[in-house]
């Protein structure tokens, strides 16, 4: 992609509509349910840019090297408006419909979302795709918008079955349906990287809700989410 196109994306990426409102009810709505993160405070990016000098000092690196004296900083502009900008529900994503006047009733399935995560256990990468299908009723979602909602979740410290129960009930929630399905499938590369260094492994998680958890609609979704690898 010719440099121009890439900055365009990345202002395109980083200027996305946002509407806190709706993000402050699904953070209440996920707490209730008791799927939230523990999220206990706002970020500080002073305080996640010393942290890191610490850190780094601590590990035994020599902060004031000409090399590093800017990763502190840049760490921690990094996690705070990228990495992590899912702790923060000021910037859950604006979510547009159209109004489903031609009655479309079928499955409506958005395949191999690509997402990157962060374990929260080992602050070690996730990468993965999701699977979205929903049975639109009076209003269909702007197709994006699923993307967003799984970027969202995803950036954050996570665990892949809390972030799939955070996509499902966030989607049931914005489109007032039970007849959504969500599957994840994605590799840990501290997994990877680490203990028993399996290179191979992925892992699925999913959740079905309303017609997707009949038997065959079940069926039919995985079949389809395997299709496409
Ligand atoms: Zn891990």
């Amino acid at each position: 992609m010719p440099l121009n196109d890439l900055i365009k994306e990345y202002i395109k990426m980083k200027n996305y509509e946002k509407n806190p409102k709706l993000g402050y009810e699904l953070a209440a709505e996920l707490k209730r349910l008791g799927i939230d993160n523990p999220i206990k405070a706002g970020m500080d990016q002073e305080v996640v840019s010393q942290s890191v000098h610490s850190l780094l000092s601590a590990l035994g690196i020599a902060c004031d090297d000409e090399s590093i004296q800017k990763t502190p900083d840049r760490v921690a502009r990094f996690f705070t408006d990228e990495l992590f900008y899912g702790l923060n529900y000021d910037n859950f994503p604006k979510i547009t419909f159209n109004h489903n006047s031609y009655g479309y009733n079928e499955p409506v399935i958005s395949r191999n979302i690509s997402f990157k995560s962060t374990c929260e256990h080992h602050l070690v990468t996730i990468s993965g795709k999701a699977f979205v299908a929903y049975m639109p009723k009076d209003r269909v979602i702007g197709l994006s918008k699923i993307n967003r909602i799984v970027d969202f979740f995803a950036r954050r410290p996570q665990v892949q079955e809390r972030a799939t129960l955070q996509i499902f009930h966030a989607l049931k929630y914005i489109l007032q349906t039970d007849d959504i399905a969500v599957m994840i499938r994605a590799t840990h590369h501290c997994i990877t990287m680490r203990g028993v260094s399996d290179q191979n492994v992925d892992n699925i998680t999913y959740q079905f809700g309303g017609k997707f958890g009949e038997p065959v609609m079940k069926k039919e979704f995985l079949d389809l989410a395997k299709d496409k690898e």
